[in-house]
C-alpha cells in the first residue's frame, strides 16, 4: 500500500497546483452572482488532460492510475477556490468510469474521446423527487418496446444536469424485482425527443455547480445505449460510489490543507493580548485537530486508491473515507472561520465560502447518517 507519493507524482501535483494558481484564479464574486458555469477554465483543465486521466490512451485518455487521478483532483481542491468547477470536474470522471467499466466497446468508443476532451458534459442521474438515501426505490421507469427503453419520470439535484450532454440514467426496468436485478442504466443524449433540462437550482454552495432537474416523457432509448445488462444498474451504482466516495474526498482533503495553511498563517500573524492568537491553546487545538484529520485522512485515501487500482471491493473503506474527510472539511472550515473571527465571517476573506461549499460534502454522495448506516452494516448490526 502506498503511504507516500512517488516522485513522479509528486512532480505531477506540483505542476497543476502551479497551474491553478496561474489558470484557475479568477475573481468568483461574478460567477457567484450569477450561478455561472466557468466554461474557460473548464476547458483548460481539459486541455491539461485533467478530465482525461484514468482512461485509456486509445479513447483519448490519459493512461494514469486511480492513485493519480486522485491526486489531480486532491491539487485541484487545494489550489482552486472554485470547489464547483472540481466538483463538476469529479463528475465528468465518475462518469466516465462507469462507461469504461461497464460500457460495451460502442459506447466507449462513442463517449470516452468527448468525455476526455471535455467536449461533452457528462451527468449521473440517481436522485429523484422522491427518493434521495433510498436511491434505489426511485420510480423513473425504463420500459422495454421492441429493440428501445421507453424512459419516463423526473431526476433532480443532478450535477452537470442543466448543462449536460449526456446523462447516465438510472431506472427501474423491472418493477418486480427492484433493487434485485430491475434497475438499469441508460445513456441518453441531449435533443433526445421526450427529454428535458431544466435551469440550475440556486444553492447555499458551490455556486458554479450547475445542479437540477431532468424529465423524461416517454423518452425513446435505444436498447444500445444500455450500459452493463439489462438489471445490472444496482451493482454499476454500488461499483460507482466507490469511486465517488474517494474522488471527491480526495479534493476535499486539498482544501483541508489550503484552509490549515491559512489559518497557521493567520494563527500567527494575528495578535490579541499582545500574543500571537496560535500561542492561546484553544486556538492552537483547532489547528492541531486539522492537522491529525488531514493527515488521517490521507491514509484512509490512499487506501482507497490502492484497493480501486488493484481492481478490489471498497465499499466499506470508501464510506468511511468519505464520511470521514467530508465531516472533518466541515469542523474545519467552521474552525478557520473562528480562528479569523470578524475577518473569517466577511466574504472578502474567502474562507465563509469554503464553509458553506463544504455543507454540501456531508450530504452529496451518501449523507453522512447512511454512511454510518453502511458502515454498521459491516459490522453487522
Ligand atoms: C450539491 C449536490 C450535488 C448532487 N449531485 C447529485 C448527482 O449528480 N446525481 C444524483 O443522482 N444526486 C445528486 N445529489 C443528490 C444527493 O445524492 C442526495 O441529496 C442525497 O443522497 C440525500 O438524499 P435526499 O436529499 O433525498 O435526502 P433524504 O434521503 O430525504 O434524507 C433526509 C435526511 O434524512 C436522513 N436519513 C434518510 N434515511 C436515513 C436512514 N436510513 N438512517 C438515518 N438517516 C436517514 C438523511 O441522512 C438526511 O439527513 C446531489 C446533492 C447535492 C446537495
Amino acid at each position: 500500500m502506498v503511504l507516500e507519493l512517488t516522485d513522479e507524482q509528486k512532480i505531477w501535483r506540483e505542476t497543476l497546483v502551479a497551474f491553478s494558481r496561474q489558470e484557475l484564479d479568477y475573481d468568483m464574486t461574478a460567477y457567484e452572482k450569477g450561478d455561472l458555469f466557468p466554461w474557460e477554465a473548464w476547458r483548460k483543465c481539459a486541455e491539461m488532460q485533467i478530465l482525461a486521466q484514468p482512461f485509456p490512451e486509445e479513447y483519448g485518455g490519459g493512461g494514469v492510475d486511480f492513485m493519480t487521478t486522485m491526486i489531480s483532483l486532491n491539487a485541484l481542491g487545494y489550489a482552486c477556490k472554485d470547489a464547483g468547477l472540481v466538483h463538476a470536474i469529479a463528475t465528468q470522471i465518475l462518469c466516465g468510469l462507469q462507461i469504461l467499466h461497464f460500457g460495451s466497446e460502442r459506447l466507449k468508443q462513442r463517449y470516452l474521446p468527448l468525455l476526455c476532451r471535455g467536449e461533452k458534459v457528462f451527468a449521473q442521474a440517481i436522485t429523484e423527487p422522491g427518493s434521495g438515501s433510498d436511491a434505489l426505490s426511485m420510480r423513473t421507469s425504463a420500459t422495454k418496446k421492441r429493440d428501445t427503453y421507453i424512459l419516463s419520470g423526473s431526476k433532480t439535484f443532478i450535477t452537470n444536469g442543466p448543462i449536460a450532454d449526456v446523462v447516465i440514467v438510472f431506472a427501474v426496468s423491472d418493477p418486480e424485482k427492484k433493487s434485485l436485478g430491475g434497475i438499469s442504466c441508460l445513456v441518453v443524449e441531449d435533443g433526445m425527443k421526450g427529454f428535458e433540462k431544466c435551469r440550475p437550482l440556486k444553492k447555499m454552495g458551490l455556486s458554479t455547480l450547475q445542479n437540477g432537474e431532468l424529465f423524461f416523457d416517454n423518452c425513446v432509448v435505444a436498447f444500445e445505449q444500455l450500459l452493463g445488462k439489462e438489471g445490472q444498474g444496482a451493482i454499476i451504482f454500488n461499483e460507482s460510489m466507490e469511486w465517488e466516495r474517494s474522488l471527491l474526498p480526495a479534493a476535499h482533503l486539498g482544501t483541508m490543507e489550503r484552509i490549515l495553511e491559512i489559518s497557521v498563517t493567520y494563527a500567527k500573524e494575528r495578535h490579541a493580548f499582545k500574543k500571537p492568537i496560535g500561542s492561546y491553546q484553544s486556538v492552537a487545538n483547532k489547528l492541531s485537530s486539522m492537522k491529525m484529520n488531514l493527515e488521517l485522512g490521507k491514509g484512509i485515501l490512499y487506501r482507497c486508491a490502492a484497493l480501486k487500482d488493484n481492481r478490489k471491493r471498497a465499499a466499506l473503506d470508501a464510506s468511511i473515507c468519505k464520511l470521514f474527510i467530508s465531516e472533518s472539511l466541515k469542523q474545519a472550515c467552521l474552525d478557520a472561520v473562528q480562528i479569523h473571527g470578524g475577518y473569517g465571517y466577511m466574504s472578502e476573506y474567502e474562507i465563509e465560502r469554503d464553509l458553506r461549499d463544504s455543507i454540501a460534502a456531508t450530504i452529496y454522495s451518501g449523507t453522512s447518517e447512511l454512511q454510518h448506516n453502511i458502515i454498521a452494516r459491516f459490522l453487522g448490526v
